[in-house]
């Protein structure tokens, strides 16, 4: 299994390759299935990762919702 076991430090994370594409993590995400290890993720693949997780679970106005996170996260709201 790959990811840490406790969470990353939010000094900690900018150290930490994108478990996705490599770029510099950003956040983490914990994955059940993962044994519950912590991945990181760089903004962009947050992103995806967020888009993906709404509309697979159906979230009733995923893209309002995304546009919103989007701004927020990318610093625009
Ligand atoms: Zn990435």
């Amino acid at each position: 299994m790959t990811g840490r076991r406790k969470p990353y430090t939010a000094r900690g994370i900018h150290r930490v390759p994108c478990s996705r594409c490599g770029s510099p993590s950003l956040h983490q995400w914990q994955v059940c299935a993962n044994g519950n290890r912590w991945l990181g993720v760089c903004l962009d693949c947050d992103i995806a990762l967020n888009r993906l997780s709404l509309e697979f679970m159906a979230v009733p106005n995923a893209d309002g919702l995304m546009a919103a996170y989007e701004a927020r996260a990318r610093g625009r709201a």
